[in-house]
């Protein structure tokens, strides 16, 4: 169906780009083969990958592709976990990597980004300016592109939204070469469809980003962190209504398992305030003053004491806040290894008590290990489907003949639960490659049609990230 990369396009982009930023070298292109998901078995190595340094090289490579028929696949950080990045037909993956320039315009409270700066580079450049971007999805070498293509999201979004609620305008460039601008420096829009919002979440199958407006916030007051443990991981979720009755609105609600706390600390080396019960809660508040702190952290506790919560711990420094902050933070990466799958299913938050409990008949039924923790304001749970036990402190790997039967059997047991809930198989990593054959059971048939009808109107010859979200 696709054509393949020939000689004489070799020589064009050479031209085009320089030969230093065309990659046809083997062992390079391995590293543009995949993106964070496990199994590498989704792996597929690129023809060639092409580095551009402004948007003119983007259109024109954009315009070459489409006229040969060649599939480009865009890529950011290579952080996701749905194989979004991958290059499943081959042909040329375009990474936007040296597009990374950031200008801050302190009088908008907005700064315009390239599409490779990284999370990282992105809020600091905010900071330095004195002013804060609140969304902070787990790695900071995501890049602005990537986490606009997939919305994502992170611990702050009950307080303080996802990415999409910060994106004022795009420059993207379509198949075909085409560059638009959609939205721009301004707040308010009702000035025909927001074409801008349809890039947003399109996991790189409409258009290539190449540059962004973003929305930035007054920098915050100070952080206050709390750790709570309760005797079980359904009473600790079982606080966030109560929570949000009293209108308290946390920056964060995180819940996790006592058994993925401990592998972080043996990973880190560092200690998390307490051991007691099974599951804790770690909630982040801010306020103007330490006195509002004061008040909210009160309220807090009284809250999770009422749903049996076994003691509170406060970390008021700057040096206890980092220490809880890190762990949490590396979770995934001290279970990485031991790991199958994240799943990232989103529920209305009064459902996610049930969730995870059906999380937990699921675990039983299969004999399986599924560590689960998440955002649980926002409903967002993260079950880890595992290849591996936990057994006496200890993670211990076991035979592919043993995990692989249950893997498909138990993602689609709580996926089926997460839409009868009312939920979505994705609140914040996409669809991509490894979620595509859940797409047409999650959403309406319908709905699936029409957005393939704006995928064929965007990209008629689809060129663009084929083979990702449906088919
Ligand atoms: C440790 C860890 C923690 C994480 N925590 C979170 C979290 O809290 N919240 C969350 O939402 N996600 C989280 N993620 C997932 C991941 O970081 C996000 O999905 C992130 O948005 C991906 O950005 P990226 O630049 O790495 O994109 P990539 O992985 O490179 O690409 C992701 C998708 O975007 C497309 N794309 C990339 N750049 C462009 C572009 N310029 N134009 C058009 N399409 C493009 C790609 O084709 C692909 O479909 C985490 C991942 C890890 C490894």
């Amino acid at each position: 169906m696709f054509a393949p990369v020939d000689a004489n396009l070799l020589e064009e982009l050479k031209a085009l780009l320089g030969r230093e930023n065309v990659l046809v070298d083997p062992e390079r292109l391995d590293d543009y083969s995949h993106d964070e998901f496990s199994l590498r078995e989704i792996a597929r190595v690129p023809e060639v990958a092409v580095l551009p340094g402004d948007t003119r090289q983007v259109s024109e490579i954009l315009r070459l592709a489409d006229s040969l028929g060649i599939p480009v696949t865009p890529r950011g950080g290579a952080t996701g976990l749905s194989g979004g990045c991958v290059p499943t037909h081959g042909g040329i993956v375009l990474s936007l990597e040296r597009m990374n320039r950031v200008v801050v315009d302190r009088k908008n409270q907005m700064a315009v980004a390239g599409a490779g700066a990284t999370l990282m580079d992105f809020a600091k450049a905010a900071e330095e300016a004195g002013l804060y971007f609140p969304p902070h999805p787990g790695d900071e070498s995501a890049m602005i592109g990537g986490l606009i293509a997939t919305n994502a999201g992170g611990s702050r979004a009950v307080k303080y939204g996802v990415i999409r609620s910060y994106v004022r305008g795009l420059e993207v460039v379509l198949p075909g070469g085409s560059v638009i601008r959609p939205g721009g420096k301004y707040i308010k829009s009702s000035t025909g469809y927001s074409l801008m919002h349809l890039f947003i979440g399109s996991e790189g199958t409409l258009g290539v980003i190449t540059e962004a407006t973003i929305q930035l916030v007054a920098q915050p007051p100070v952080l206050r962190s709390m750790v709570i443990p309760f005797p079980d991981l359904e009473s600790a979720v079982d606080c966030v209504p109560g929570l949000l009755a009293k209108k308290i609105v946390p920056v964060a609600v995180e819940f996790m398992g006592l058994d993925v706390i401990s592998i972080t600390e043996e990973y880190l080396h560092k200690r998390w305030p307490t051991h007691e019960g099974t599951a804790h809660l770690l909630v982040i508040l801010d306020a103007a003053t330490e006195e509002e702190q004061d008040r909210l952290s009160e309220a807090v506790a009284e809250v999770c004491l009422d749903k049996g919560a076994i003691d509170i711990f406060i970390a008021d420094t700057p040096g206890k806040q980092d220490e809880i902050l890190a762990i949490r933070s590396k979770i995934y990466e001290a279970i990485k290894a031991a790991t199958v799958e994240i799943l990232d299913i989103s529920v209305p938050r009064a459902e996610i008590a049930a969730h995870v409990r059906k999380v937990r008949e699921v675990a039983a039924k299969y004999d399986i290990w599924l560590p689960t923790f998440g955002h649980a304001a926002d409903g967002n749970v993260h079950t880890h489907i595992m290849k591996a036990r936990f057994a006496g402190g200890e993670v211990v790997p076991l035979p592919e003949t043993e995990w692989r039967p249950k893997v498909d059997a138990v993602r689609g047991e709580l996926y089926a639960d997460a839409k009868e809930r009312g939920g979505v198989i994705s609140g914040e990593h996409g669809i991509g490659l490894v979620k595509k054959p859940f797409l047409s059971a999650a959403l309406d048939p319908r709905q699936v049609e029409i957005m393939k009808g704006i995928k064929a109107v965007f990209d008629p010859r689809g060129i663009l990230n084929p083979g990702k979200i449906f088919d």
